[in-house]
């Protein structure tokens, strides 16, 4: 097996396996583990307490118990993170944290208190008007709060020379991820639509250094072989997140290779860097101000040129709108979204998801004959080679 390849395996195991992957490092390191509920759970904050965060995206189990407390009509991340909790999936964790974005969101904190009481609950509620000065105030408010939080677990202080060397960790962790996946779609059969997702999702379950250090060393594998030719169309991805796997491979069995995403638990977590602030929770406070997602407010709706954009800069086909099942923040943004893409003749196609399904027969339907169509009209791009593949 190449080192590309064997890279690409142990990257595959830990997002298959994350408890696994886990508990393995905090053997390991000794640290403790605090969970991070989607969405912006400040990290670094973690990291600097000498804690290891670890991401919290639900899962593939049969829900039994966290009907209890989660009505059938809430979303499966929510009901899979309940269900997990209260099984002992997450008794490793010191804590977890628990921002509260949606309805989804406040009930679930809400409900771990009681249903996963061997937990420790750290709540955190995010100001709508992020981009004011109130908002960035607030903001840091809350971190302080967390800190105190966690400081009181270890029984060390979190300094803001700690604090300022993990932001410094996590943009470099942003940028190469970033390059990876600028470059994943000059791969559609090494790095298909699978692999992709397993190599994102695989940070959310290790140590930031030493999944960059992984990526780097992919990325520098990735240099020495040549790109590979697509054979079918080029999508961007747009929602919450692209699972289960069923769905992955249908795309890679239609030939439909993604080469960007607006996805929530990918290119949404590491797009946005730090850029001003004078002390590092203004910093985070700052970067969390300008990000874009369906969960912060926007009065300004501008995930339609986003979008837009990223077609246009990646020279894509169309959209796939990957809409997970009863997640109000993402339903609200589609009709707006929808109508400016359709103005640009972009095709779309809607995909509605939840992370575990019995069957993906109908989305192969709608793959195949979306792709079909798509390929029939060639609008946008003839070309399937980029010569400037290492140009990122
Ligand atoms: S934003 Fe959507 S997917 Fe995420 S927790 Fe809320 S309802 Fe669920």
């Amino acid at each position: 097996m190449s080192r590309l390849h064997k890279i690409i395996s142990e990257l595959e195991e830990i997002s298959t396996h994350p408890g696994r992957a886990v508990r393995k490092q905090m053997e390991k390191t000794g640290k403790k583990a605090v969970g991070c509920f989607p969405y912006y759970t400040p990290e670094e904050i973690i990291y600097a307490a000498g804690m290891l965060p670890v991401g919290m995206w639900g899962g593939q189990s049969e829900i039994k118990q966290a009907d209890t407390y989660l009505q059938s009509f809430c979303c499966s991340i929510m009901r899979e993170n309940l269900e997990q909790g209260m099984s002992g999936v997450y008794d490793m964790l010191s804590a977890v944290i628990i921002p509260t974005y949606c309805d989804t969101l406040k009930c679930v904190c809400e409900n771990w208190k009681v249903a996963v009481p061997q937990i420790k609950t750290i709540p955190m509620v995010y100001p709508q008007n992020r981009a004011t000065s109130a908002g960035v105030a607030y903001m840091t408010d809350e971190y302080r709060r967390v800190i105190k939080e966690l400081e009181a677990m270890t029984g060390a202080e979190i300094t803001e020379t700690e604090l300022l060397k993990s932001i410094a960790l996590y943009e470099g962790y942003r940028r190469t991820i970033r390059k990876f996946v600028a470059i994943s779609g000059h791969y559609p059969k090494t790095l298909n639509a699978r692999v992709r997702h397993a190599v994102i999702k695989a940070g959310f379950f290790c140590d930031k250094k030493n999944y960059s250090t992984m990526i780097g060393e992919l990325l520098s594998e990735l240099k020495k072989v040549p790109s590979e030719k697509s054979e079918g169309i080029r999508v961007v991805l747009t929602g919450i997140l692209a699972e289960p796997d069923a769905l992955l491979d249908l795309f890679d069995e239609n030939g439909v290779t993604i080469v960007a995403d607006d996805l929530a638990q990918e290119s949404r977590q590491f797009r946005t860097s730090v850029d001003m602030g004078e002390n590092a929770l203004e910093m985070l406070a700052y970067r969390y101000a300008i990000q874009e997602c369906s969960l912060l407010y926007d009065e300004a709706k501008r995930r339609g040129t986003l979008l837009k954009d990223l077609v246009k800069d990646n020279r894509a086909d169309g959209v796939v709108i990957v809409m997970m099942k009863f997640c109000d923040p993402e339903e609200f943004d589609y009709p707006i979204y929808k109508k400016e893409l359709e103005e640009e003749g972009i095709p779309m196609l809607y995909l509605e998801i939840e992370q575990k399904m019995d069957s993906v027969e109908q989305l192969r339907t709608r793959i195949q004959a979306f792709t079909e169509m798509v390929m029939h009209k060639s609008l946008f791009y003839n070309g399937k080679e980029n010569d400037d593949v290492h140009g990122y």
